[in-house]
């Protein structure tokens, strides 16, 4: 399924939450879910009765509209946390994290994931001293990402890192005066601030 190229204050009002997908203006009390906060459409104010798979597939969509993922990539990663030790739901969470868009944006390098996602796509991150352009890549505990030389002195960069409050988590340590960073430790589930029920999910694909 081809990625969602719509409105999306639209997928946040759908899920009742902010997901932080548009940057600085979700911070702002232009963010649709501050003016209406039920979901979009005709029947967006009626209420429901949501059975146990609406649930599970809420929560689903939650996670995938957060990272931006499509649903093909998203049951990838299904396999690949199921196949890990430990919680699947965890480990699930974990992998979207350490991808490398995620990184980007976590590292404060870019204001939503999208931006970060394009940034990428752009080809102005170096990982461990070579370019990468894909943002699905999923990095490990060592791993070194840095703004391109060349890129350094874009205004949007400039603006960027003007902007960085040096607040990221702490799973990673950015030096911004370098513009780059380095992932240190591999992400708990304390250290990952999404509101959802991971074993939901887990219970959606396992059927
Ligand atoms: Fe979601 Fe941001 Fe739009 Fe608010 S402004 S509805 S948080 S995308």
């Amino acid at each position: 399924m081809a990625r969602y190229t719509g409105p999306v204050c639209r997928l946040c009002r759908r899920e009742g939450m902010k997901l932080f997908l548009k940057g600085d203006r979700c911070y702002t009390d232009q963010c649709a879910i501050n003016k209406r906060n039920y979901a979009p459409g005709q029947h967006g104010q009626s209420r429901k009765k949501v059975t146990e798979y609406g649930m599970q597939l809420r929560e689903k969509q939650k996670v995938r509209r957060f990272y931006g993922i499509s649903e093909s990539q998203m049951v990838k990663y299904f396999i690949m946390a199921d196949k890990m030790r430990g919680i699947t739901g965890e480990n699930l969470l974990k992998i979207l994290e350490l991808r490398l868009d995620n990184v980007v944006y976590r590292m404060g390098f870019a204001s939503s994931r999208a931006e970060a996602r394009q940034l990428v796509t752009h080809g102005h991150f170096l990982v461990n001293g070579s370019k990468v352009d894909i943002p699905s890549v999923i990095l490990s505990v060592g791993d070194v990402v840095e703004i391109k030389e060349r890129t350094r002195g874009s205004e949007k960069i400039k603006s960027l890192v003007e902007n960085h409050n040096g607040n990221t988590v702490k799973w990673i340590n950015v030096d911004i005066d370098q513009l780059k960073g380095s992932i240190v430790a591999e992400p708990t589930r304390e250290d990952i601030d999404i509101p959802v029920e991971e074993h939901l999910i887990v219970e959606l694909y396992s059927k």
